[in-house]
């Protein structure tokens, strides 16, 4: 699969770095933490290659990927607990599949709606950062 050369997710360079931070590798993708968590928790994960649309991929490579969401969903529960658990593959100005999975916590932010891409005012100290990072790996 060719890389694409202005995909963050392909290059692995700072751009991606400065919004997430890797906690894993699956079976065909990578979990990131996403470094904005106003939702506690906040992962993205993110498939091996430079694929625009969930439907191009072949049956064996959706299941594959879809295990890996489901993984991922099931540490971010066993984790943090949230009310729910949301999944956002948006994507327009990026054609690298990648699904959002964002737990939402009642009463809390944007519970009973969508969340928001970036809120931009939750950030934590690296230490944070890497107590919620083994917190998953725990559980993944
Ligand atoms: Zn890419």
């Amino acid at each position: 699969m060719e890389l694409n050369k202005d995909c963050m997710y392909c290059m692995e360079d700072e751009r991606r770095d400065n919004l997430m931070i890797e906690i894993a590798k699956l079976e065909v993708s990578t979990v990131f933490l996403f470094k904005e968590q106003t939702y506690k928790g906040r992962c993205n994960v993110v498939y091996k290659d430079h694929v625009k649309e969930l439907f191009q991929l072949d049956d064996e490579n959706l299941a594959a990927y879809m295990r890996d969401v489901k993984r991922t969903a099931a540490a971010i529960d066993k984790a943090f607990q949230p009310g729910k658990i949301n999944y956002g593959a948006y994507g327009d100005t990026m054609h690298h599949l990648h699904m959002h999975v964002v737990p939402k916590y009642e009463n809390s932010d944007n519970w009973g709606s969508t969340f928001e891409m970036n809120p931009g005012k939750t950030h934590l100290t690296d230490a944070e950062y890497q107590e919620r990072i083994e917190l998953i790996k725990k559980y993944l």
